[in-house]
Order: C-alpha cells, then structure tokens, then sequence
C-alpha cells in the first residue's frame, strides 16, 4: 500500500475549504489510489468549525482518508506536507485601501511560507487561493528562501475553466473539444483570457469565433468578472467553483497534462513573454512527472499585447507594494 500524502488546507472551516475537503478526502485530488492525511489550519476561533467539517468527514468513512489534524499552529499543520492548499486569507473589506489589504495578508502568508520552509516535505508543492492570490504567493515564496521557488503557485484555472465555458457557450462547442486556451497574468480584473491559440475541435478558436468585438466586449469582461456575477447571483461567493479549480490545478500539476494541450498556472517568471523575472503570474504551462514548463514560442498580437502587459504591470505594481512593506 502507498503511504499516504499529508495535503495540508488553510482556511479550512471557510467557504472553499468546506467544498474541497471532501473531494481532496474522496480521492479527487491526487487519484483514486492515493491515501490521504488532511492537516486543517484555522485562526483560533475557527477551530470548532473546523472540527464540525472534520466530524462530518469523519461520517462520510472514506477509504483513502487516513488522518485528520487541526491545529491554528501553522509549523503543526505543515509538518512534513506535501501539497499545502493556502485558501484562508483576508478578504478585502469595505474602505480597504490595497496597502492595508497586502499588510493584512503578509501578516498571514509570511508566516505561512516561513512555517512551509521549515517544516514541509522536500517535495511539497503549494497552490495559494486566497486573494490577492499572485502576491499573496509571492510573499510565503520570499519567505521560504530553501524551498525551490516553482513549488510556489497562484490559481488561475477557475478563469481557465471560466473561459473555456463562455467559448463552448458562444460556439456550441463541447466543453472537450476546447484546448489550449491560456489565462495570462493576475488573478484580477486584469486577466487577460486568450483564445488565439485555443482550439475548437482541432481548428483555431479566434477563427472560428471571427467576432473581434465579441472578444473584447463580451467574453473578456464576463469571464475576468464572473467572480462579481455569482456574488450577485447566489448572495455568496463561488466556493464549489473556486474548489473544483483548486483540485483541477494540483491534479494537473501531480498527473500531468493531456497530450497536444496545455493549461494555465500562476508561477514564478522566468522572463518568458516579456513577464519580469519572479513575477508570479498566469502562463500557459503544459505539465509532465509533476513539472510544469512554460509552452515558449506562442505569437502574441497586439492585441493580446496590451492586455498582458497591463495585468503585469498590475502584478509589478503589487510587487512593488509588498516590498515596500517589507513583506518580500
Ligand atoms: P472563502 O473560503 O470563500 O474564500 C477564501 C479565499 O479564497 C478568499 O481570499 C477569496 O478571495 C479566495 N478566492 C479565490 N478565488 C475565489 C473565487 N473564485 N471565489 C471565491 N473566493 C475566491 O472565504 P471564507 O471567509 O468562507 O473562509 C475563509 C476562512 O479562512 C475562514 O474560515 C477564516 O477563519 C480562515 N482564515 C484563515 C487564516 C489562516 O489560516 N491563518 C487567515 C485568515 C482567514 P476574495 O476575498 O477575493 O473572495
């Protein structure tokens, strides 16, 4: 039998972490073979929810869920973690300035990746959820200087995800026929979602889209502020979508990518495409034995141009923000 694989969640008693729990548990994170431990990280006053989730988890006897710990103390619920889910963070409130936003969530992630550089296996790999999530990443990234820096993560495939709905939507197209599609830069209004390389059943998606405007007035807008519709819609927040993207993100990352197809993951820049070193932001990657390389060579239009440059320049901006405050 196969040891099993310590997941660590934060945020876990929250809104995503409760959709994610029981599908990380029921084998949908790592595959239906992998024994799982879960390590729940809460603030102190969240922790008897957390142990409400855990009961409940407990009830549903799943067969792959070895462990449950739940601790506020972030060097417990990290120790010897191979995968670490970062969804708790602090969301912005009303009157927030951005500054006081990234204090608040470097108060929480630079301890996280501090607890991670200490205590987390040697092959762990960390997707970050919580918003803003590129910086949020970038910030427990600089705070964990001995672990390899593309072990560090930021969410994009709900937008991914998003996008490639809207294209099946506009064309008739089956949501399986879609490849290729990329979500460039932040995980913010500024996404730049790009079906100029997508296919459609093997043929161009632009081409067979041919509605530049419908691009730009449409389909960009509703998938970078679809997060807003749902808020509207449902009187909460996405959570199960937000989830199943999270379990999507890490099941590609471990298992890798399908042949002639490739997704989109916030990650460290290697300069690719004009993105500045060490930014963490969106790319088009294609994964294999767990490692994710950027697909290189893509012709990007201008119009596609402008709009990576402008979610970078947001990214450096956040960037520039954090190390001002001292965060990275
Ligand atoms: P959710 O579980 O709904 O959301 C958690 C985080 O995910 C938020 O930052 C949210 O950003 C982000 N997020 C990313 N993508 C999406 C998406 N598509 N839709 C919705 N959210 C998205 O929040 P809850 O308030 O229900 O739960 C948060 C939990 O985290 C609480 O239980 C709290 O106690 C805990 N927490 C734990 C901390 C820790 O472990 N140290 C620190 C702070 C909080 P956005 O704000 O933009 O919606």
């Amino acid at each position: 039998t196969r040891t099993p694989v310590n997941v660590t969640v934060t945020g876990a008693a929250g809104q995503i972490g409760y959709a994610l729990l029981f599908r990380i548990a029921s084998g949908h994170l790592l595959g239906p073979d992998v024994p799982v431990n879960l390590r729940l990280l809460e603030i102190t006053p969240a922790l008897k929810a957390a142990e409400g989730t855990a009961m409940e988890l407990d009830d549903c006897a799943f067969p792959l869920l070895r462990g449950i710990e739940i601790t506020d103390d972030a060097n417990v619920a990290f120790d010897g973690a191979n995968v670490a889910l970062l969804v708790g963070a602090r969301p912005r409130t009303k009157g927030m300035e951005r500054g006081d936003l990234l204090s608040a969530n470097g108060g929480i992630f630079k301890p996280q990746g501090k607890a991670i550089n200490d205590n987390a296996a040697d092959d762990i790999k960390v997707l970050v959820v919580g918003n803003p999530a590129n910086t949020n990443a970038l910030i427990a990234q600089a705070s964990a200087p001995d672990v390899p820096a593309e072990r560090f993560t930021a969410m994009t495939r709900l937008d991914h995800n998003r996008a490639i709905s809207q294209l099946a939507k506009k064309t008739g197209a089956a949501v399986s026929d879609i490849k290729r599609l990329t979500i460039w830069g932040n995980h913010s209004a500024t996404q730049y979602p790009d079906i100029f390389h997508a296919e459609i059943a093997g043929k161009n998606a632009a081409e067979v889209v041919a509605d530049e405007q419908w691009l730009a007035d449409a389909f960009i807008p509703t998938v970078a502020k679809r997060g807003a519709a749902i808020i509207e819609a449902r009187g909460a927040s996405s959570a199960a979508s937000a989830a199943n993207a999270a379990i999507d993100h890490v099941h590609t990352w471990v298992n890798g990518t399908a042949e002639g197809d490739w997704t989109s993951m916030g990650i460290p820049s290697d300069g690719s495409y004009g993105v500045p070193e060490g930014l963490i932001s969106s790319f088009p990657v294609t994964v294999k034995d767990g490692k994710y390389s950027i697909v290189q060579d893509l012709d990007i239009n201008e119009f596609s141009r402008k709009r990576i440059d402008a979610s970078v320049k947001e990214l450096t901006e956040e960037r520039d923000a954090v190390r001002e405050l001292g965060l990275i």
